[in-house]
């Protein structure tokens, strides 16, 4: 059988790596791996899987797949805010619209609830708006 190096720029095969996730075979076990799938879920155009791993209250109602051309995902950094909980992941992806290179760098936030990781919304701890008032 035939393989196919995953999207996510682990260097795996995609079905040891984001396959089963986005096939529902299994849960992505870290906000890490969740953060990987979603961006192999937007090479693949899986909208049922980036609805899926998009915690309800924060899925946009009207989500929708812009056609483009997806380059490369790196991330940059991760880690846990609560272990179990929430986590961060600070990644960089590359994409081409009509021959024009873009690129996307976020610090996401995700949180888990019954075991399964969700993505929230880009995190901003150093936002003025989110800090505490004295
Ligand atoms: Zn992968």
């Amino acid at each position: 059988m035939k393989t196919k190096v995953c999207y996510c720029d682990t260097t795996l095969d995609f079905a040891a790596c984001c396959q089963p996730y986005l096939d529902g075979q299994a849960e992505a076990p870290t906000a890490a791996a969740l953060m990987r799938s979603r961006y192999s879920a937007f090479v693949t155009e899986n909208l049922a899987y980036l609805k899926y791993s998009w915690y309800p209250a924060d899925c946009p109602a009207d989500l929708k797949l812009d056609p483009c051309q997806w380059i490369g995902l790196k991330i940059l950094d991760h880690g846990e805010y609560e272990p179990s909980k929430s986590a961060w992941v600070h990644f960089v992806a590359r994409y081409k619209v009509g021959g024009k290179a873009h690129r996307i760098e976020e610090r996401s936030l995700f949180s888990a609830s019954n075991g399964r990781w969700y993505y929230r919304h880009p995190d901003h701890p150093d936002d003025p708006d989110q800090r505490q008032e004295n």
